[in-house]
C-alpha cells in the first residue's frame, strides 16, 4: 500500500502554559492537526531533552514529565496518557547510521512534546516517541540526522521538531508583547533563509548576524529547526504559522510538505 508522505513540522512551543491555555497559538496547533493526514505515530525532537549521545524513548507508556517550575497546579497535573512504540523505536534506531541511537525505556515526554501534542491530539490516541539532542554534536550533525529520519515521512510518521527560533528567557518582558528589534531581525533572516533554501547559512546560524548571540544564546531551542531542514525534500512546500515574535521569544513555526 502506498502511503502519502507526511508533512513535517517545526513548532515554536513558547510557554508551557500554551498546553492548557486556549491561546491563539495552541488554537492553531489544534486546527493544523485536523488538516494533517492521521499519523501512524509521532516522533518529537524537543529542545528539552539533551543528552550525551542520541537516545530514543521506547517506553510502552511514556510518563508526562513536568520539567518546569512556578506554573499553576493545573499544568503540573497534566497527564498526557499516550502510548509509546518500542518496535518503532528500534526501527528508527536501525534507520540511523550517522550515530548509534540507544533506546531508553525509562524516559517520558517533556513539555516540548506533550505541551504541543495535548492541544493537537487531545485524545492521545497516537503513539509518541522522542529523540534526544546530542549536546556535544556539531550543528551539521543535527541536520544530517534529520536527513536520515526523512524515510519515516513515507511510513506515516509525523515528525515534530519543537523549539523556538528566537529564545532568550533572560530578556523576556512579561509586561510587553512587541518583539525586540534584534529578535524580529533574526527571525526574519531565518525565515528568509528557509524560503530561499540556504540551509548551510542556517546550519551556521551563529554567523547570521550580531543578533544571533542574543536570539539564540544557547543552541537547544534552535537546533530542532535543523532537523526540519534535513527532513525537507526539494519539492516540499514551505509555510509559516504562528508567525509572531513576543519580546525575546519567537513563536514562528514551519510546516513542510502540506
Ligand atoms: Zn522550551
Amino acid at each position: 500500500m502506498t502511503q502519502t508522505k507526511m508533512p513535517a513540522l517545526f513548532i515554536g512551543h513558547g510557554s508551557p502554559m500554551n498546553a492548557i491555555d486556549e491561546s491563539a497559538f495552541s488554537k492553531q496547533w489544534f486546527k493544523l492537526a485536523k488538516k494533517l493526514p492521521v499519523p501512524k505515530a509521532i516522533l518529537c525532537i524537543s529542545a528539552h531533552w539533551e543528552t550525551k549521545g542520541v537516545f530514543i524513548s521506547s517506553a510502552d507508556k511514556p510518563e508526562t514529565i513536568h520539567d518546569f517550575g512556578g506554573f499553576p497546579r493545573a499544568l503540573h497535573e497534566v497527564d498526557y496518557k499516550v502510548k509509546g512504540d518500542a518496535k518503532l523505536a528500534q526501527h528508527i534506531a536501525d534507520l540511523v547510521s550517522i550515530t548509534h541511537v540507544k533506546l531508553d525505556d525509562k524516559r517520558g515526554l517533556d513539555h516540548g512534546s506533550w505541551g504541543v501534542l495535548l492541544p493537537m491530539y487531545p485524545s492521545a490516541n497516537i503513539p509518541v516517541l522522542q529523540l534526544s539532542l546530542d549536546r556535544a554534536a556539531p550543528n551539521i550533525f543535527h541536520y544530517k540526522l534529520g536527513e536520515q529520519l526523512s524515510a519515516l515521512r513515507d511510513e506515516g510518521v509525523l515528525i515534530i521538531c519543537s523549539g523556538n527560533i528566537v529564545h532568550n528567557l533572560r530578556m523576556y518582558k512579561f509586561d510587553d508583547s512587541a518583539g525586540y528589534d534584534w529578535a524580529e531581525k533574526f527571525n526574519e533572516e531565518v525565515k528568509g533563509a528557509i524560503i530561499s533554501g540556504e540551509h548551510q547559512r542556517l546550519i551556521d546560524y551563529q554567523n547570521i548576524g550580531p543578533e544571533a548571540a542574543l536570539a539564540a544564546p544557547t543552541p537547544e531551542h534552535f537546533l530542532p529547526l535543523l532537523y526540519l531542514l534535513g527532513l525537507k525534500d526539494d519539492d516540499d512546500e514551505v509555510a509559516f504559522f504562528n508567525d509572531e515574535v513576543q519580546t525575546s521569544i519567537s513563536m514562528t513555526s514551519v510546516i513542510i510538505g502540506l
